[in-house]
């Protein structure tokens, strides 16, 4: 991860009581209103942040695999379901599929990832916040902004607001 993203998360963490303080707000305000505040500082945040330069995500969590997605990965690396489960997954506390290593088995040097066009579904949503149902998610995305500069930024620019 770059310099810069690296300043976000740690002023995110410096900020972690005013965040709280934000979420608690936040959670006051209207559905439709909360998911069009925060979609509209995702798509600001990712005008300045480049995932290629980042990779945080990849890099240091591990999305949730669904069968499907374990049915569109091995139809992309032509291996069998169950050797892509014994050879990249393991399963986690709440029996979901995870990747069974950080960074991610599928991480490329480049940052690029080498199944992108059959990655998991919870890779091509994260870090969520162009999502629809804001008001359900409001926790998670407090917790990514130890991991999402993109995150941090909104938390930024929420923080802004008074
Ligand atoms: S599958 Fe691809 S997008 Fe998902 S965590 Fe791994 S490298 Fe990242
Ligand atoms: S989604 Fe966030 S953590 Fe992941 S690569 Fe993009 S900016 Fe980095």
């Amino acid at each position: 991860m770059n310099k810069e993203y690296k300043k976000y998360i740690q002023s995110a963490l410096s900020r972690r009581k005013e965040n709280k303080r934000v979420v608690h707000r936040l959670k006051k305000m209207k559905p439709a209103l909360l998911n069009k505040l925060i979609n509209n500082m995702h798509a600001e945040a990712f005008e300045i942040i480049d995932c290629l330069e980042c990779a945080n995500c990849c890099s240091s969590i591990s999305p949730a695999v669904t069968d499907n997605d374990i049915s569109k990965i091995s139809k992309h690396l032509r291996k069998k379901p169950n050797k892509v489960v014994q050879e990249y997954m393991l399963l986690d506390n709440d029996k979901d599929y995870v990747m069974n290593r950080t960074p991610c088995p599928f991480l490329m040097l480049d940052n690029c990832c080498s199944i992108y066009d059959s990655r998991p579904l919870a890779c091509k949503g994260y870090p969520h916040t162009d999502h629809n149902k804001m008001h359900q998610i409001l926790q998670l995305t407090l917790r990514n902004t130890e991991v999402c500069p993109a995150v941090c930024y909104i938390f930024e620019r929420l923080n802004s607001i008074k």
